[in-house]
């Protein structure tokens, strides 16, 4: 048997600081994203999880330091068909603007609705079985603004999975779902990276969840606190990123959930 060759980098932030103005929102932050990795960026909020994801996709420029996708620069990277991006759900973003389902999907753009853009044709082999992939075939004629947050957040996911892109990356999924709809969302991902091998990239707060459902843990408050397999986190480095002791923590994620 020959040794397999480690998988190949998909995300590289390289010594990466990015401010907005005077205020520094990433500081020196240099971690590795490999493929085949179901990945979670952890940390509380304005910890500068979602700042250093819009450094991925190349929405923002690094102030210092680097950022490749795919083993480009992501300033240069031109080929998104490769990537799925599902922005954070803020509910009532669709009240006023009559979408689709469908169209959403066929739509397929990674860098969030556009209202003026010319939609794909939304009755395409691919766009339904991205549909039927979320469970959400049903609701192809039905507005967006329609749904519920988590059927929104399903057909965003489906949009991310059109394209059949090698990485997603999904920016806090589980706001404003509830548990069942939460734990569905969680078995597609998984579902996703062990059976169609797709790189995963999760954005959370959620210590428990992300605990659970992710391979490997990056722990950010603005520079990053660890980094490593999921299971060998420790109490001491969750309360070193929260500032509060754990079985608060605890307490409050049950709390939230139930
Ligand atoms: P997180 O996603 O972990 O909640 P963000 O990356 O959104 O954190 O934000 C990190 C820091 O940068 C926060 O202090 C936030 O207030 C600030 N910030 C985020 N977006 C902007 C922006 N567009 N302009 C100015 N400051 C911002
Ligand atoms: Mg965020």
């Amino acid at each position: 048997m020959t040794s397999a060759l480690p998988p190949p980098p998909v995300i590289e932030w390289d010594h990466v600081t990015f401010a907005y103005g005077e205020a520094v929102a990433v500081e020196d932050v240099s971690l590795t994203i490999h493929a085949g990795e179901l990945a979670a960026i952890l940390g509380p909020n304005g910890s500068g999880k979602s700042t250093l994801i819009r450094l991925a996709l190349g929405l923002l420029r690094p102030s210092a330091g680097a950022v490749r996708l795919f083993g480009r620069d992501s300033a240069d990277f031109a080929d998104w068909d490769r990537v799925g991006y599902m922005p954070q759900v803020v509910a009532g973003t669709w009240r006023d603007f009559p979408i689709t389902v469908a169209e959403t999907v066929a739509h397929g753009a990674y860098r969030g609705i556009a209202p003026l853009a010319i939609f794909g044709r939304s009755d395409r082999p691919e766009v339904v079985e991205a549909l039927e992939a979320v469970g959400m075939v049903r609701y192809m004629g039905r507005l967006l603004s329609e749904l519920s947050v988590g059927q929104q957040q399903r057909v965003l996911l489906a949009r991310a999975l059109v394209r059949q892109p090698e990485l997603i990356v999904l920016d806090e999924p589980a706001a404003g779902i509830d548990v069942s709809g939460e734990e569905q969302l969680y078995a597609l991902l998984r579902d996703f990276n062990r059976e169609r091998n797709i790189t995963i990239v999760l954005v959370s707060h959620d210590i428990g969840a992300m605990m659970r459902e992710a391979s490997t843990l990056a722990c950010l408050n603005r520079t990053l606190v660890r980094h490593g397999p999921s299971h060998e986190l420790t109490s001491a480095e969750i309360a070193m990123l929260y500032g509060v002791p754990v079985d608060v923590l605890i307490h409050d994620a049950l709390h939230e959930h139930r």
